[in-house]
């Protein structure tokens, strides 16, 4: 049984923590707070754009729905926010191992955002202020409050900063640059200036975004259709079905008299033009940055993804520019089935200020102020997933350590939140990091389909789902064990095989698990065999099936994750002095100064630390310990 453990810390304080920021990492930090009974402040420039998708209306995706599961196991609102607005659900992925399948829900974005609103509003908790946070408030390396731009002052116990693209947000649209965090709002300097007069190392990266079209001026006709799936993948076992109408998206294609205009206008493009110096994402490049690099291809893949049920807006993805509006317009109108578009507004880049994430610890908590957490695009990432879950764990830590318990760290073999976490401290970030099933080395064990068993336990133990979800996890845990004994236990003769008796040499009659194990062979593969499955859920049959198809690949990584685990398992202390210790190089001792890494494991992941420096840190860190043991 979970109990909320109510928090009331605030005594003299407005509020335990100020959340600046309603993005998609600041809603999940003041939920988070408050499902674990916090009381918090969330502080943001408009309340009415709580969780607005700035770029395309679309959560999960290959790597990012990992995270999305995780948040939901964790008892966060964007995969709830997804399934209820979504309008096109896909599963990504199937032709390949369970590790990498995904799901992707193109969302109607109005009603996403509208979602978020009426939830943040609904919980009593959250006092959400409308401004414009401009200066932190900091007494003895502590954070202590927040002053608006008007001069308001707010106390509080913590502060997570959620700023995503507005710190010295600055838009480009070909040669014309305009002070904005997104489209037509305001970007925030002085908490730049806040930040820098603090101590803190900030950096400039960009991203960019696709014009919007008018979908009445679209030819459909000839695009080719990409439909929905069915039965819908929902993210969170919470929701069975929906209303709302499934729509398709549209495959479209760049044709050669794209390539020419855009190659003939490279020079009037922000990115090309040297107006813009920072570093955009590498894997979502511009279309000037696709006819550039890859000047061998002649054309592009467009998809035209609806915004809504109620909107014939047009979402063309894969055409993000930063070229002159009239040029991004004569470009458009030369791809197939857009000959007649109209723009909804143009396409821009921008530029903003982020901080670097060697300065944070790996529960967000900066290093150099105590209490001010930072979490989303600020620490450098991109992406509304990558921001939610740092969102949420940085409330959880915020609120443990204003309990005085122990951090809420999850590691590289629990989770994508985990991969991430552990990334961001140990790489200097000199690009937008976004997130890749690649980048999980343990990912057979971090599946879509186990993300609640492998965080449930942990949820429960902060309070951040109800005993009802719980209850029901246990459930589904107990009809995957039955279900998976049923599978082993239900035999099928041979003669009953037919035609696949052919790629069975055996005589003896099988098992329907052995058939599962059988290359090539899935659970359609075997309905026909199954008189047994009615009555079992979609979701336990097919968990059992991954887990009996794939339990030798479990087996070994579970191996490979022990193995890790003991070499994290060896810490380091925070307080080492890696100027005294003998023989590293002053490489790797700059880096360890840097990065501080938590555990012998961590310390090896830090980009240009050798084997051999580990070595010399296992020896010194055994020396240290017995002389200051
Ligand atoms: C033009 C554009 C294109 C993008 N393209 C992509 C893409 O292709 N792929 C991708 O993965 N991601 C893309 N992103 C990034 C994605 O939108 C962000 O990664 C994600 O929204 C970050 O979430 P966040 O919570 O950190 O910040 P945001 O969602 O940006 O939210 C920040 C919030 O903070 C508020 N705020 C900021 N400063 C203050 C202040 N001083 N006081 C009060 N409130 C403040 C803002 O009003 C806003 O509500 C794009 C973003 C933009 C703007």
């Amino acid at each position: 049984m979970v109990q909320l453990i109510r928090l009331r810390l605030t005594q003299d304080y407005d509020f335990d923590i100020i959340i600046i920021g309603g993005g998609h990492a600041g809603v999940e930090a003041a939920l988070a707070a408050a499902r674990m009974g916090c009381r918090s402040a969330l502080m943001t420039m408009d309340a009415g754009k709580l969780a607005l998708m700035s770029c395309n209306p679309a959560i999960g995706g290959v790597g990012k729905s990992h995270i999305v599961k995780e948040i939901d196991a964790l008892g966060g609102i964007m995969g709830k926010a997804a399934d209820y607005s979504g309008i096109q659900f896909r599963r990504l992925n199937l032709s390949r191992g369970p590790a990498v399948w995904s799901t992707r829900v193109q969302c109607d974005r109005r009603d996403y955002n509208q979602f978020i609103c009426d939830t943040i509003n609904a919980t009593p908790e959250i006092t959400v202020i409308e401004a414009l946070a401009g200066a932190f408030l900091v007494e003895n390396n502590k954070i202590v409050g927040i002053a608006d731009e008007s001069g308001e002052k707010y106390s509080c116990h913590s502060v997570i900063v959620c700023t995503g693209t507005f710190l010295g947000g600055l838009i480009h649209i070909g040669n014309t640059q305009t002070p904005a965090g997104r489209f037509k709002e305001e970007a925030a300097y002085r908490l730049s200036e806040s930040l820098d007069s603090l101590g803190f190392e900030l950096g400039r990266l960009k991203t960019g975004t696709p014009p919007r079209l008018d979908g009445s001026t679209i030819d459909f006709g000839v695009c080719e259709v990409q439909p929905g799936d069915t039965p819908i993948p929902f993210f969170s076992p919470d929701r069975q079905a929906t209303e709302r109408q499934q729509v398709s998206c549209y495959l479209t294609y760049t044709t050669a008299e794209t390539k020419r205009l855009v190659t003939e206008n490279m020079t009037t493009s922000a990115m090309f033009s040297g107006e813009i110096n920072s570093t955009g994402p590498r894997y979502c490049p511009s279309i000037e940055d696709k006819f550039f690099r890859f000047a061998h291809k002649d054309s592009h893949q467009i998809f035209l993804e609806p915004e809504g049920n109620g909107t014939d807006d047009i979402y063309p993805n894969g055409f993000s520019t930063s070229l002159p509006e009239e040029i991004q317009l004569q470009a458009m109108r030369t791809v197939t089935g857009l000959e007649r578009v109209e723009f909804r507004r143009p396409g821009y880049a921008v530029e903003y200020d982020y901080c670097p994430a060697y300065q944070i610890k790996q529960t967000l908590e900066t290093k150099r102020v105590e209490n001010l957490y930072f979490a989303g695009q600020i620490n450098g990432t991109s992406g509304y997933e990558e921001a939610a879950g740092q969102g949420l764990m940085a409330a959880v830590n915020a609120v443990l350590k204003l309990r005085g318990e122990e951090s809420f760290i999850l590691d590289r073999s629990q989770a994508y939140i985990g991969v991430m976490l552990d990334d961001l401290v140990t790489r200097s970030t000199t690009e937008p990091y976004r997130m890749f099933t690649s980048r999980a080395e343990h990912r057979l064990a971090l599946r879509e389909d186990n993300a609640q068993d492998r965080l449930f336990a942990v949820a429960g133990k902060h309070g951040l789902v109800s005993s009802g979800h719980i209850g029901r996890l246990e459930r589904l845990q107990d009809e995957t064990q039955t279900e998976m004994a049923r599978l082993e236990k239900t035999r099928v003769s041979v003669a009953e095989l037919g035609e696949l008796k052919k790629r069975f040499p055996r005589k003896e009659n099988l098992s329907l698990a052995d058939l599962l194990r059988m290359p090539g062979l899935g659970l359609t593969d075997i309905e026909q065999f199954d008189s047994g499955r009615n009555g079992v859920s979609t979701p336990a049959k097919e968990r059992a099936a991954i887990r009996i198809r794939y339990a030798g690949y479990i087996a070994k990584q579970d191996r490979e994750i022990a193995r890790f685990k003991s070499m994290e398992s060896q810490a380091i202390p925070g307080s080492l002095d890696y100027s005294e210790l003998r023989g590293l190089k002053n490489e790797a001792r700059e880096k360890f100064s840097r990065f501080r890494p938590s555990s012998l494991g961590q310390a090896g992941r830090i980009e240009g630390i050798t084997s051999g420096d580990i070595a010399v840190l296992a020896v010194a860190l055994k020396r240290w310990k017995s002389v200051t043991s």
